[in-house]
């Protein structure tokens, strides 16, 4: 399937701010509102996950909240299939199903509504997304939350991947994992 040259990647990345010390000291912040902000960068990024996608027969795109819902529903809508969100706990209104998952300290939660990947054929195909991998919790959470659902994760994939923190371990025992920008 496809992937971007490094001149396109270089390109993307530029698109994408770099905020130092936030949300606490030590962290690099990936602020992906400013490839958002430049239509052009928006677009090229989203020709490319369609035309990664579109022979893939994706059922769902599910996008974990909340950035993941911004690139995600929007290649939901060009690939012509269902969009599903992964919310915070407490955000669903029908009946969910959770998944916990470990933090540095303590752990979190994220829930699907239990008939979110209802579909006219058994096994239903779904594409995991989100802005952002870094430790790979929250996404490895995600993959088992879909599997629980009655569905299958055909491929994770992430706009970055900060490398260093290795989290595609953690869920490529559970389904192959895609980045369009990786930081070393
Ligand atoms: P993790 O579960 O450790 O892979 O964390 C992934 C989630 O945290 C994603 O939803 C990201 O949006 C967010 N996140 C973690 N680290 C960063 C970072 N350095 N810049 C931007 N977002 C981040």
């Amino acid at each position: 399937m496809k992937v971007l040259n490094n001149v396109d990647k270089e390109y993307l990345l530029a698109s994408i701010r770099d905020v130092k010390d936030f949300p606490k000291p030590g962290i690099v912040f990936k602020d992906i509102t400013t490839l958002l902000a430049d239509a052009k960068a928006y677009n090229f990024l989203m020709d490319h996950l369609y035309a990664r996608y579109k022979d893939a027969g994706i059922d769902f795109v599910a996008g974990i909240e909340s950035r993941g819902f911004i690139f995600g529903a929007a290649l939901a809508n060009k690939l012509g299939c269902a969009f599903t969100p992964i919310r915070k706990p407490g955000k669903l209104p029908y009946t969910t199903i959770s998944e916990k998952y470990s933090l540095e300290y303590g752990v979190d939660e994220i829930e699907v509504h239990i008939d979110a990947f209802t579909c006219k054929h058994s096994n239903p195909k779904v594409l995991l997304i989100d802005d952002l991998i870094a430790t790979g919790g929250t996404a490895n959470a995600a993959v088992n939350l879909i599997n629980k659902a009655g569905a299958n994760c055909f491929e994770a994939c992430f706009i970055v991947n900060l490398k260093f923190l290795n989290g595609e371990a953690l869920i490529e025992k559970n389904t192959p994992v895609y980045s369009v920008l990786e930081v070393e």
